[in-house]
């Protein structure tokens, strides 16, 4: 084993070579005004030692498997060891943190290595989260800790394997070194093991990249990183003459190239086009990000920054399960849409800079809403096996949510078990009480492949049972009128609603398991989340329901931001 092994890694570094340098390069922590990024090294680590790969992105980035578990591998993705090639640099953003315009905020302890060719001939940013403090680490220390490392690093992975665009994770490595953190903010601060995640995406753009230049009055400098953001996240909003910029026989000095103002608008629709579509998946898979300021939204609509989310167990618009969130409820599942908007809407006020006319970027806005209501239409026609949506749908959808809320019910269970609920071919709210056979659909019939679903099942009589019956006849009814072939309707409804998701109390109990030195259950929950839409027979267990322990564990149902 040499000490060079990573230097297979192919650096092609455009964000650096473009955009313009923070020309102080000490790690002491101040305002940067001016400038896109700061250089700055990661901070070397007592012990890295690797607990978990993701291989489908160490096979993306071109490092074969013998490389996974060697020193070097450890030693590059903590930090400890910079690799040939690379250009470690910490990005400036500022954001909206609950609402509130926070100024300048920056990778406080994500340093990026570079971007890296990947095996498609795309460009993979590599950025190491926890590698130390960077010049926008404020007052804090610039390390993560295991909990909430892993948690990224898994969560990445499932979303991508949902299908849901997100950054990838490459690594999970041990720093070896203790962090105190106060978990709950509550005047407890312990140590808890040291963790570094190397994350990857082909941009970490943020819509509080453009907003920190705009809010300082520098047009220039917002006009170039828009022009970046343009070719290298959204080369088709460029017309044909401006679009020869992007194309690689041209420097990479010329990728922040100003953009013309009708490019700008068009790029504001598609950050728009994107984040509807981003959102619509979320509330499809029961995903709650928890912190949706400005500065964790992507402008290529990746899901980005994972910190205090969690996934629905019981279906229940009002929940969020960021504690830190906990009076207001900002960032709870039902309001994602609309949280969306408004960060669009703070992305829309800094990029008015750079066009005289703002009519394209209200337009955007609207669009986004009207993009949203559809997608989401045409997405739960799909999930309940309608095949397209028709009129009066969004009644009978509305009557779902109604039921979903009358007791406690697993929405992940439920629309994944529904469509093996025998089709009552009736036509009208009482059903004629016979399936496709002609057999009789009892009320019972219609309940049994959705037991697993319900956290009260004591609660299922009177109203309630009544209620979910009632809404069971109606959607067969619905699903007869959408006249899909049965195996076809079955396979289409698994398709988008998934068995596995990772359920919070999965996650701790990774975690936990990690932190007593055995890393199994994690490789295993990741195997089983690689994919979600199967069944996978003897791993029910990955796909059952929140136990009651975990009801109101830290961690479970409790996660703060500290991280
Ligand atoms: P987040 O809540 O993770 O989106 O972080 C908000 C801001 O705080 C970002 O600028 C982070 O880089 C910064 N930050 C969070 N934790 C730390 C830490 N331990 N050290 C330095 N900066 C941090
Ligand atoms: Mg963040």
């Amino acid at each position: 084993m040499t000490a060079t092994e990573l230097d297979v890694l192919d650096f092609h570094n455009r964000f650096t070579a473009a955009l313009p340098a923070d020309p102080d390069t000490t790690n002491h922590r101040r305002q940067v005004e001016g400038a896109a990024y700061s250089r700055v090294s990661p901070t070397a680590v007592s012990s890295p030692t690797t607990v978990a790969v993701a291989p489908e992105v160490a096979d993306l980035l071109g490092i074969p498997e013998e490389l996974w578990q060697t020193e070097d591998f450890a030693a590059v993705f903590s930090g400890s060891r910079v690799p040939a090639g690379a250009d470690p640099h910490a990005a400036v953003y500022g954001g909206h943190q609950f609402g509130n315009w926070a100024g300048q905020l920056g990778d406080g302890r994500a340093i990026a290595l570079g971007e890296v060719r990947d095996r498609h001939g795309g460009h993979q940013m590599l950025q190491l989260k926890g590698a130390g403090p960077t010049p926008y680490a404020r007052t804090a220390d610039g390390r993560a800790v295991l909990r909430s490392s892993l948690r990224e690093y898994l969560c990445s992975e499932a979303m991508a394997h949902l299908g849901i665009p997100t950054t990838r994770a490459l690594s999970l490595v041990l720093t070896g070194d203790q962090v105190v953190r106060d978990v709950l903010y509550d005047g407890n601060p312990a140590p808890e093991p040291g963790a570094v995640v190397c994350r990857v995406a082909p941009s970490f753009l943020r819509f509080g990249t453009f907003q920190l230049p705009a809010s300082r009055g520098d047009v220039d400098l917002l006009g170039r990183l828009v022009g970046y953001a343009v070719r290298t996240e959204a080369p088709e909003v460029l017309d044909r003459d401006d679009a020869d910029l992007s194309h690689t026989d041209r420097s990479d000095a010329d990728l922040s190239e100003p953009v013309p103002a009708e490019a700008v608008g068009r790029w504001f629709h598609l950050v728009c086009e994107r984040t509807a579509t981003l959102v619509a998946d979320w509330m499809r898979v029961g995903f709650v990000h928890g912190v949706l300021n400005t500065d964790n939204m992507s402008t290529s609509g990746l899901t980005i920054d994972y910190g205090p989310y969690g996934w629905l167990e019981t279906f229940d618009p009002a929940w969020t399960p960021n504690t830190t969130d906990a009076a207001t409820r900002r960032y709870r599942y039902g309001a994602q849409p609309q949280v969306a908007q408004w960060n669009l809407l703070q992305l829309a006020n800094a990029l008015v800079m750079l066009t005289e006319d703002p009519e394209p970027l209200q337009g955007g806005l609207e669009d986004f809403a009207d993009r949203y209501h559809a997608l989401f239409a045409t997405m739960m026609a799909e999930r309940l096996g309608w095949g397209s949506p028709m009129e009066g749908d969004s009644d009978i959808v509305g009557q779902l949510f109604e039921v979903l809320t009358s007791t406690e019910v697993d929405q992940v269970l439920f629309f994944r078990d529904l469509a093996a609920v025998p089709i009552d071919t009736g036509g009208d709210l009482g059903g004629s009480g016979q399936d496709l056979r002609g057999r009789q659909v009892s009320d019972d019939d219609l309940l049994d492949p959705l037991q697993e679903a319900f956290y009260a099942p004591h609660e299922l009589t009177g109203d309630v049972r009544q209620g979910f019956v009632t809404w069971l006849r109606a959607w067969g009814a619905r699903v007869t009128a959408g006249g899909l072939d049965d195996d076809d309707r079955r396979r289409r409804m698994n398709e988008l609603n998934p068995r596995f998701v990772l359920r919070n109390y999965l996650a701790q109990e990774a975690i936990d398991a990690v932190a007593a030195g055995d890393p199994s259950l994690l490789h295993e929950l990741h195997d089983v989340l690689r994919r979600p839409y199967d069944e996978q027979p003897g791993k029910e267990r990955f796909a059952a329901r929140r136990p009651e322990w975990a009801r109101h564990r830290v961690g479970c149902s409790m996660l703060s931001c500290s991280s």
